[in-house]
């Protein structure tokens, strides 16, 4: 028998209805290309995006079609995303810190007609625009007057485009399984894969997201996004934080900038935020060294790459901000697990809470997981056998975009993740390492995580990395390189001895290696390959 309830599709267009009409005044705050931070409500901004949505319907778009963004986290990008999105296009959001030719790929393969550029990108799509023949035209974010020097035929700036229509626009009723945004997958291994998502996932995800086990937002927080827009929907801050009417604060391009954080922290009254550890290394520091305060925020969330339990002590103890790690990917929108206390963790001692605390965390609901073995066999939730970590649920990718390749699924429906992880009896799961990354010694799993976590816990290390080498005994050994914090004088001696006790003997590095600095992805995650072939060549 059918149920009797209405059958309203699930669209991004609610969010923003329920925004306007119920959280006019909620702000939105963004750093931009403009001098001065951009201020403004949520009224103001879906009424903008009803005037790029006529601008786009002027430009010819049609329903399906991509429209390409390179830009930071601002109060245009947003208007990006809602006004694409909900008149039936695409919006790909296209990460700016990759090589240009894998943004000419993606952009290409995407096959983007317009792409919304930051002006600072103007000298970047100026050489990319020749190999891009389906793109029509780019519109920079500014007005006229910062509109930037170009050879592009036609390029207009943002303000103008969408000062010449009106804000009469009818959103039009979509079924809830159009596509909504496509973002390409870091890419590690062969070309970028896109991840096409569609209005349900994402109105699902970011229902999930705003539950109070996950990222508990409310309409009174004010949330800084440091997680950028262009990489995994900003971890869908940018749809959860209009669904509950919290402000939203874009820091723009001086997202990796410390001081502009503590700023816009301060300025902002700013109590809860998202990113990856590197951004709160980097902030870590820069209030130690400048001795400033951020008494406002109360929780932070790291995700993206493994979280250094120093972040978790250094923040927790010395500015009173609760960290919540978390794991997902580009695949799952990115929401997988999230660390949050449960009833029986808050019961155990403090030594084990806090070891509970630095796991990736536990199942949002939406998303299955399950580990299973080499032959696809099932793993127990034992926290102590690791296995190749596999997820499901509305949120997660089916296939990819334009790709034969069915690798996003596995036969029996489960997306392989390409993570190794255990899952304790509580449910929390960790990540022990990438399955290509697992450094295998005399038959046994050594986790490259543990290591780098531990190695970063000494005083005088700022990053470190583990990788495999071949070893002809062992077959592989774990080699740690350091970039040392400066002004620090740790020998390869030293950090062995810091090792011992900590973990088995023979998971132990044998040999150290000292550099200025430590290749990462795009995304900021370590670039692994990258630092294998580096070590390799400098042997
Ligand atoms: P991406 O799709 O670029 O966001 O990358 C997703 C991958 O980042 C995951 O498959 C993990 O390998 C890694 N990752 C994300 N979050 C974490 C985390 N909290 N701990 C360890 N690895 C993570």
């Amino acid at each position: 028998m059918r149920g009797l309830m209405m059958d309203d599709p699930l669209l991004i267009t609610q969010i923003m209805r329920f925004a306007e009409r119920n959280f006019p005044t909620s702000e939105i705050i963004s750093v931009s290309a403009d001098p001065e931070p951009h201020r403004y409500t949520y009224a103001e901004a879906f009424w903008r995006a009803r005037r790029l949505a006529n601008a786009l319907a002027r430009l010819g778009a049609t329903p399906g079609d991509r429209v390409g963004t390179l830009a930071w986290n601002d109060h245009r990008h947003f208007e990006l995303y809602y006004a694409s999105s909900c008149s039936g296009a695409v919006c790909h959001t296209i990460n700016p810190r990759l090589f240009p030719d894998q943004i000419a790929y993606i952009a290409d393969h995407a096959g983007d007609r317009w792409i919304f550029a930051d002006p600072m990108f103007a000298p970047l799509l100026d050489g990319l625009a020749p190999r891009l023949p389906r793109l029509e035209r780019v519109v920079f974010l500014c007005g006229p007057e910062r509109m930037p020097a170009s050879t592009l035929p036609e390029a207009i700036d943002y303000e103008t485009l969408i000062g010449a229509e009106t804000d009469d626009y009818d959103w039009p009723l979509l079924e809830e399984t159009t596509a909504s945004a496509l973002c390409y997958t870091s890419g590690t291994t062969g070309h970028p894969k896109g991840v096409l998502y569609h209005h349900r996932s994402t109105l699902l995800h970011a229902y999930a997201a705003c539950m109070p086990d996950c990222m508990n937002l409310a309409n009174r927080d004010t949330v800084l996004a440091i997680v950028p827009m262009f990489h995994a929907n900003a971890w869908c801050l940018p749809y959860a934080c209009p669904m509950v009417g919290a402000h939203l604060v874009l820091p723009g391009p001086r997202m990796g900038d410390p001081a502009a954080l503590t700023e816009l922290i301060q300025d902002e009254q700013v109590n809860c935020s998202m990113g990856v550890p590197t951004v709160w290394l980097g902030l870590l520091q820069y209030l130690q060294d400048s001795g400033r305060e951020i008494p406002s925020l109360e929780r932070i969330v790291v995700g993206g790459a493994a979280c250094p339990p120093m972040l978790i002590e250094a923040f927790e103890q010395r500015h009173a901000v609760r960290v919540h790690h978390s794991w997902g990917m580009t695949e799952m929108s990115p929401l997988g697990v999230f660390n949050s206390p449960t009833r029986v963790s808050e019961s155990l001692t403090p030594p084990e809470r806090e070891a509970i605390g630095r796991k990736q965390g536990r199942g949002v609901f939406g998303v299955e997981m399950r580990i299973v073995d080499d032959d696809g066999a099932e793993l127990p939730w034992d926290g102590e056998q690791p296995g190749g970590l596999q997820v499901r649920g509305p949120w997660v990718c089916g296939s990819y975009f334009h790709s034969d390749d069915d690798e996003a699924h596995g036969a029996d429906g489960w997306f392989d993740t390409g993570d190794v992880a255990t899952i304790d009896p509580l449910g929390f799961m960790q990540i022990t390492d990438r399955s290509k990354d697992v450094i295998k010694s005399g038959g046994e799993w050594i986790s490259s995580i543990e290591l780098e976590n531990l190695a970063m816990s000494h005083p005088g290390v700022a990053e470190a990395a583990v990788i495999a080498i071949a070893d002809p005994k062992w077959s592989e050994r774990p080699l740690l390189v350091v970039v040392r914090k400066p002004g620090a004088a740790v020998d390869a001696e030293a950090l062995i001895e810091w090792y011992k006790g900590k973990v088995a003997d023979w998971w132990i590095p044998d040999t150290v290696r000292f550099v200025d600095e430590l290749p990462h992805t795009a995304t900021g995650k370590l670039a692994k390959a990258q630092l294998r072939r580096q070590m390799a060549e400098s042997a």
